[in-house]
């Protein structure tokens, strides 16, 4: 049986906060600071999507962008959740086949796009083998290599089909289930960003569960400040990066895990054995201005380790940047950041573009 190891890591809050004042020093979350920064801004906190959600919004708009960001994420978790039986995804999961909403198709399609661009490692067809290891339930058990052989044949994504014009997917063996669980958290952030936009907000944030995404600058012009959170202590952080108008999206083991004979298994699984990734990674770090790739390249990078991804990256550089998190400790940086990420508790390793 394959092993997962990971270093004890602490439950998390947060994998990503906003800072405000010097580097490193100010440790005020997102909502604290939010509401001491400027009296214009809007802040409003929800649970939803199975996390808590701080979204904040400045200036002429802010109230109203913030009150229908809050409604849509509850239309989104209706839209999208495996938890809730009357969502669009669990239906298409009891059925195998559905007609969904444009938007819940169009977000279906870009998973699969995600999935074909990344060989796989992101892969929106894994619920049947979350729903073996017990995550959705919280019953956790570890099945057997045998009971994982017969579920990775539902997992083909030759196997699925989806019409763009009616929106019907089709799982083409009986037992398939689609999760968006992967990249749902970077999609919303996303669209939280257009409502804002919408309703004419130059400047806002939204942090779901840690992962933040910014539009603009700060309302005194200067740059977002977010703190990846290191995972293996509550207090250090990995490192500051200084931004505007990206998502910054991380996954890791350690946000969701449980533990079986002293040995802990984590949610992130690889599609090629069913168990959960054994990548070498800890955590992975996406820094892009789009927050659904964001999302799914931040587990989707996880899942390949540090050369694969580093190789991804370089053959893609133009669209996102990463940080990455090794098992003994190493910080790599892509060459993008270099310039807006520091930290004080690390020594890190630049990645660079091929020439
Ligand atoms: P994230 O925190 O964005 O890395 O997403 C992890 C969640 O995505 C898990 O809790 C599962 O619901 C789902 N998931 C697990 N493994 C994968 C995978 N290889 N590709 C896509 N989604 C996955
Ligand atoms: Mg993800």
């Amino acid at each position: 049986m394959r092993r997962v190891l990971l270093q004890a890591a602490a439950m998390l809050l947060c994998a990503a906060m906003l800072l405000c004042g010097g580097c490193g020093e100010n440790t005020e979350s997102a909502e604290q600071s939010a509401s001491t920064d400027a009296a214009e801004a809007v802040t409003k906190d929800v649970f939803a999507m199975d996390t808590y959600m701080t979204l904040t919004a400045y200036g002429d708009g802010a109230s109203d962008a913030v009150d229908q960001a809050v409604n849509y994420i509850e239309t989104l978790d209706a839209m999208l959740s495996t938890g809730s039986a009357d969502s669009e995804i669990s239906k298409l999961n009891e059925t195998g086949s559905a007609v969904l909403s444009s938007e819940a198709a169009e977000l279906f399609a870009r998973a699969l796009e995600i999935a074909e661009a990344t060989d796989g490692a992101f892969h929106p067809l894994l619920y049947p083998i979350m729903e073996a290891w017990g995550f959705p339930t919280h019953e956790y058990r570890v099945p057997d290599a045998a009971e994982l052989e017969s579920l990775l044949q539902l997992t083909d994504l030759d196997d699925v089909t989806l019409d763009a014009d009616s929106g019907l997917v089709t799982f083409l063996k009986e037992g398939m289930k689609a999760d968006l669980g992967g990249i749902a958290k970077g999609y919303t952030s996303s669209q939280i960003m257009e409502i804002f936009q919408s309703c004419g907000v130059t400047s806002g944030m939204v942090s779901l569960g840690g992962n933040v995404q910014v539009l603009g600058a700060k309302p005194d012009g200067s740059d977002w400040r977010i703190a990846l959170q290191n995972p293996d202590e509550t207090e250090n952080y990995l490192g500051v990066l200084e931004t505007q108008d990206r998502a910054v999206i991380t996954s890791g083991g350690y946000e969701r895990y449980f533990e079986q004979d002293g040995t802990i298994y984590h949610h992130i699984i690889d599609a090629k054995t069913g168990y959960p990734a054994e990548s070498g990674l800890q955590s992975v770090t996406i820094v892009s201005e789009d927050g659904t790739l964001a999302d799914g390249l931040s587990t989707a990078l996880f899942v390949m380790g540090l050369d694969t991804a580093k190789a991804y990256w370089q053959a893609n550089s133009s669209t996102f940047d990463a940080i990455f998190l090794t098992d003994d400790d190493t910080l790599y940086v892509t060459a993008g950041l270099k310039d807006c990420f520091t930290s004080s508790d690390y020594d890190w390793i630049v990645i660079e573009e091929v020439q």
